[in-house]
């Protein structure tokens, strides 16, 4: 062996990196495995290089050997990632017994167990999960992937710096049904509310839907303004459809500037807006790979938003915030802010506090509450949220280029089918299809449709207020069938449509 080889080998057995590769192992399998942005991985990845790193050194000053430090911290970084006393116990265990197999099958061999020898075993097997780990990214195109998403940049040239018509904000409240819905489902009247929006100059739209249930697909149909079944759609390519919506590239085509904020579903966060509005606050990627975890409860003392409703919360604050900053901006701009809410899970009470403990569920089958005490909760949750929107709506209105704006305040999809079984009913699919839509169009006579559809929404606003004459689709609802890498539209008539 030469020197450089045998630097190399010292190295190995002398410097124990395996504690920080199974550390920072998870975070780069979930984005191997799940269709996430590249943008979301370094944070997780540095705050687990930096736990594991930290863990090494305190353990290595108290046992007074590296070798035996980074074995405690290999341990410790393995039982920070358990979910649940169960398996932490499970781990002690099977951690316990494998080193007491060791010691005894070295103990009677007469074999010294030597430090560096520890070492260089555990960086060869964390270097080897390294290697597979590569291979299976460069099979799965995960390079491809992430090399395509560093070099995506705007299609648009040439950007007409005239301005070619007011200000658009679109406030999508994800899941917010529609006023019929919340009467028979929650028997809650939001017809105060839709007053209140109309008086502020909205046209409250009865019979709206989306042509979609769930907000990755609404949200790539609105942006392209087309249908899914017309877009190049594969497995799992939603989130970059979102990011190259042909609305977008439109409207900064026409003068806009695009701003966003990002919502908590990384997977429908248009990252790719001009200005993107961030609050900082965990990622659904950190919120998965943190629930329920040894480090995920201790996190959580440092940092409120880890707890999956403050960060539902969070989220919507900012939100609001987003809006609130984008509106005021005097250049064209077209704002997207999402709000996680009404989605589950609740997050405020009629006062903006959390709601308590028991109403915590991020879907109706994690709900351990009766119907009746959580449609309560959430006709609290409803008052405070429509008085935010009209307190948001008030401070953009009070500047000249609010007033000139057009504003939608819309959903994405209505309730959970399964709310109706929580309540001792029968599903009524449909329903989830049922859309909160209100427009506020200055200058022109509402443009919309009283059965308006998701789809439509840009092709209307485009061709009322810019030279455009962009084609109306039908007002048809698709059903997603997922199977095995293909999802399938099947088409329903919407029973609102004219
Ligand atoms: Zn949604």
């Amino acid at each position: 062996m030469n020197d450089a080889g045998r630097r190399q080998l010292a190295f190995i057995e002398d410097r124990p990196l395996y504690p920080v590769i199974l550390a920072t192992a998870p975070v780069l399998l979930l984005y191997l495995d799940s269709d996430t942005s590249i943008a979301v991985v370094p944070r997780p990845l540095i705050v687990a290089a930096a736990v594991a790193i930290g863990l090494t050194l305190i353990s290595t000053l108290v046992l007074r050997s590296r070798h035996r430090g980074a074995v405690a911290a290999a341990a410790l970084v393995l039982l920070l990632q358990v979910r649940g006393i169960g398996e932490a116990a499970v781990l002690t265990l099977l951690g316990a017994s494998i080193g007491a197999v060791i010691w005894l099958v070295a103990h009677w061999r007469g074999i010294g167990i030597r430090g560096t020898s520890v070492t260089s075993v555990g960086n060869t097997v964390g270097v080897l999960l390294l290697v597979i780990t590569g291979a299976m990214a460069v099979g799965e195109g995960v390079i491809e992937r992430t090399m395509a998403e560093i070099g995506q940049e705007s299609a648009v040239e040439s950007r007409d710096e005239a301005r070619d018509g007011p200000s658009i904000h679109v406030l999508l409240l994800d899941a917010y049904p529609r006023a019929d819905v919340l009467e028979s489902l929650f028997a809650f009247d939001n017809q105060p509310f839709l007053s209140s929006l109309e008086e502020q100059g909205f046209h409250v739209a009865a019979r709206s839907r989306s042509n979609y249930p769930t907000t990755e697909y609404t949200l790539a149909s609105v942006l392209h303004m087309s249908h899914m079944d017309e877009l190049p759609f594969g497995h799992g390519s939603t989130r970059r459809l979102i990011q190259s919506g042909r609305a977008l590239d439109l409207a900064r085509q026409h003068g806009y500037t695009i701003r966003a904020n990002r919502p908590p579903w990384d997977n429908v966060a248009i990252r790719s807006a001009d200005v993107l509005c961030e609050s900082g606050f965990p990622t659904d990627v950190e919120d998965h790979l943190l629930a329920g975890t040894v480090l995920g409860h201790l996190a959580r003392f440092v940092i409120p938003e880890v707890d999956t409703t403050v960060r539902h919360a969070g989220y919507t604050e900012h939100g609001f915030e987003c809006l609130a900053q984008a509106a005021h901006r005097t250049e064209p701009t077209l704002s997207l802010t999402h709000l996680p809410v009404p989605h589950l899970p609740l997050a405020f009470d009629k006062g903006g506090a959390s709601p308590g403990k028991s109403l915590r569920g991020d879907s109706v089958s994690q709900l351990n509450v009766r119907f009746e005490t959580f449609a309560d909760a959430y006709r609290d949750q409803l008052e405070y949220l429509n008085g935010r929107i009209l307190s948001t709506i008030d401070e953009i209105l009070t500047t000249a280029a609010g007033r000139e704006a057009v504003i939608i305040v819309m959903s994405d999809h209505g309730p959970e089918p399964g709310l109706r079984e929580l309540q001792g009913g029968r599903p009524i699919h449909l329903e989830r299809y049922a859309t909160l839509f209100a427009s506020r169009t200055p200058l022109v006579p509402n443009p919309f449709d009283d059965a308006a559809t998701t789809v439509n929404v840009f092709p209307v606003l485009f061709n009322s207020y810019l030279d455009t004459d962009l084609t109306i689709k039908p007002a048809t609802l698709f059903k997603p069938r997922e199977g095995f890498g293909t999802v399938e539209f099947v088409e329903a008539p919407n029973p609102d449509a004219p």
